[in-house]
């Protein structure tokens, strides 16, 4: 992770420097607002820590310019201005957090650490289908609240199906995706895999309810999910 810290007083920019690399974050440091400005432009961050009473602008100025070019950037505060008005300015203008000076390094870290997470689970929303739910960051799954243990393999084609629910994926696609293209693999190991992956989810290959096989073609995941354009009539077919 690369931090740019906006923080025109040495000893401050010092200090988090010491703190933030200690803690395994590449960081630089810019003194002024236009040199942030520029750094944000040329590097590709992803923290900005932005003091706000900097020699050339204000930093909400700053906030405001790096949230609209750079929207996947985060952005923390840290600041003495603790008045409301700053911090509900601050927040509109695009920070993620907010922190006012003095501050404890170990609370700037739990907060960084924070962002980080959310940042994470934002791009990475959990998987669902039917009863079925697979968190690709904490790399567990669910059937309804019962968890399920997978071998690696086993998670990474339930992950690779679920993220093409209804979809055909072919055995060479699976094998592509989850064991990546220099794997020379036996050609039925999708096969055991899939097995073990449905005895797991107490799946049937005859009467599937998860995972089907398009003989000659591939598995898809069935996914209870109507279709948005499916309309309501047909969803009633089965009846008529
Ligand atoms: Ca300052």
């Amino acid at each position: 992770m690369r931090l740019l810290v906006l923080e025109d007083e040495k000893d401050v920019a010092d200090a988090l420097s010491r703190g933030l690399s200690q803690n395994g974050y590449a960081i630089d440091i810019a003194e002024t607002g236009s040199q942030g400005l520029e750094a944000i432009e040329v590097n590709g961050y992803d923290l900005l820590i932005l003091d706000l009473n900097l020699p050339d602008m204000d930093g909400l100025d700053i906030c405001r310019l790096a949230r609209e070019k750079h929207p996947a950037l985060l952005i923390l505060i840290l600041t003495a201005r603790g008045k409301q008005k700053d911090i509900v300015t601050g927040l509109d203008y695009g920070a993620d957090d907010y922190l006012i000076k003095p501050f404890h390094l170990q609370e700037l870290l739990a907060r960084i650490r924070a962002l980080f997470r959310r940042d994470l689970r934002a791009r990475e929303p959990i998987l669902k289908a039917q009863n079925i739910s697979l968190d690709p960051v904490e790399k567990v799954v669910w059937k309804s609240d019962r968890r399920i243990q997978l071998t690696r393999k086993e998670f990474g084609i339930l992950e690779y199906l679920l993220r093409h629910p209804n979809e055909v994926i072919s055995q060479e696609e699976l094998l592509e995706h989850v064991w990546g293209t220099m794997t020379n693999v036996f050609s039925n190991t999708i096969r055991v895999h899939i097995q073990s992956l449905r005895e797991k989810l107490a799946d049937n290959s005859e009467t599937p309810r998860y995972i089907e096989t398009v003989i000659g073609t591939g598995y898809r995941f069935i996914s209870s999910e109507p279709h948005p354009n499916e309309s309501e009539s047909s969803k009633g077919s089965p009846h008529e």
